[in-house]
């Protein structure tokens, strides 16, 4: 199959509007977003950059017109900032874009840095999704992983979430933590489940380039868990949380019935994005664009009225295509293949030919009901089955 006779992605659903807050109060040992340590101080002018960013691309011939979704602000730790500060930046972006009256808004936000009146400012100002990064319920896990909150703070965290009228909370926890056994896992399970959130998000420690950990480990220093416990984490998660009535729904996420997580969705399905602020990164209109990482410099370029954009990629048919499959297979459900010939003129068979053949072969990909997915068998080696299909 050629890649020419692919056509253009025809799909106009709504797009997700993003604000990337650059800034933590410390730098967590395993990080490789981008984010700077901070202190407890975050630069007052960055907020007001994107504030005039937003205004710039706003009038954007890209995004004019353009009717959003959802909005996500997340770091980063957004809650750095102060609640009225937050509150103002997210009213004046939904002041600018044609964001839905039911749109899903959340703001990303760690253990350490919230109370109820802040998380109240959000509230007003029509945030209605929380997604709290607790990360383990261990006070020794979490000096492990270097990370600035304890467990107490967690629970403060999330009972301050409740007071200020949040219905959909969800918890990010790390898995295959240094020194974390099959008991501690099940251990913050446990604690997780016993605070109900509406939204889980499972996560295996990745030990990446250029990190502390990555030093730490190659000098030996790392006792990570076993490949053999990984996958034990990984059985009694699922059980865990299916038996709490949780569905599975992506390789990382479980959610409560209607709680899925909206913003996220629109990325698995390769929806467009616009993105705010530094190191953000937009897909509009099959041109994906990534703004400088750096705060200083991308606040600069804003005030000098330049776009803060790093790079420009035309995407072609054929790899908005591979894409778009790819990233639905990590929903559980897979994808549609009559709606991805209707996105791109294509089916998965017509273009995969024998690759595709070979993985429902081996039995790791399938075919049901008209929707492509990953098999049980392939959600432990989601990510080698997934590269296959590059
Ligand atoms: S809180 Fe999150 S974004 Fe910030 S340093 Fe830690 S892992 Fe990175």
């Amino acid at each position: 199959m050629s890649d020419s006779s692919l056509h253009p992605d025809r799909s106009e659903s709504p797009a997700g509007l993003y604000v990337h807050i650059p800034f933590c109060v410390a730098k967590c040992g395993y990080c490789s977003f981008a984010s700077y340590p901070c202190g407890g101080a975050p630069p007052a002018g960055y907020l007001d950059a994107v504030r005039q960013e937003a205004e710039t691309l706003a009038r954007h011939p890209l995004v004019r017109g353009r009717a959003f979704a959802t909005l996500f602000v997340g770091g980063g730790t957004p809650t750095i900032y102060g609640g009225e500060e937050l509150a103002g930046m997210i009213r004046h972006c939904r002041g600018l874009f044609d964001l839905a009256p039911d749109a899903e808004v959340t703001v990303e936000a760690n253990p350490n840095t919230v109370d109820e009146a802040k998380l109240a400012d959000l509230r007003r100002a029509g945030v209605n999704r929380l997604s709290i990064g607790v990360q383990a319920f261990s006070d020794r896990l979490l000096g492990q992983i270097e990370r600035r909150h304890t467990v107490a703070q967690a629970l403060a965290a999330v009972r301050a979430a409740r007071a200020a009228g949040f219905a959909n909370v969800n918890l990010d926890l790390i898995y295959g933590l240094p020194t974390q056994g099959i008991d501690d896992w099940r251990e913050t399970l446990a604690q997780a489940l016993d605070l109900s959130p509406e939204h889980l998000a499972l996560y295996a420690l990745s030990v990446e380039e250029g990190t502390p950990f990555s030093r730490r480990e190659a000098r030996g220093e790392l006792a990570l868990p076993d490949e053999e416990t990984l996958l034990a984490m990984e059985e009694s998660a699922y059980l865990a949380l299916a038996g709490a009535g949780y569905e599975r729904y992506e390789i990382s996420n479980f959610a409560r019935s209607g709680l899925r997580s909206r913003h996220n969705g629109n990325y698995w399905r390769n929806g467009a994005y616009l993105g705010l602020g530094a190191a953000a990164v937009s897909c509009l209109d099959h041109l994906r664009f990534r703004a400088v990482a750096e705060p200083d410099r991308f606040a600069a370029l804003v005030a000098e009225g330049r776009q803060p954009w790093l790079d420009l990629e035309g995407l072609s048919p054929a790899a908005a295509f591979r894409e778009t499959v790819i990233m639905g297979l990590r929903l559980l459900a897979g994808i549609a293949v009559d709606e991805l010939e209707a996105r791109f003129g294509v089916t998965p068979q017509a273009y995969y030919g024998s690759v595709l053949d070979r993985l429902m072969d081996q039995g790791l990909v399938a075919i049901t009901d008209g929707r492509l997915y990953l098999t049980p068998r392939a959600l432990p080696v989601a990510n080698q089955v997934l590269a296959e299909l590059v």
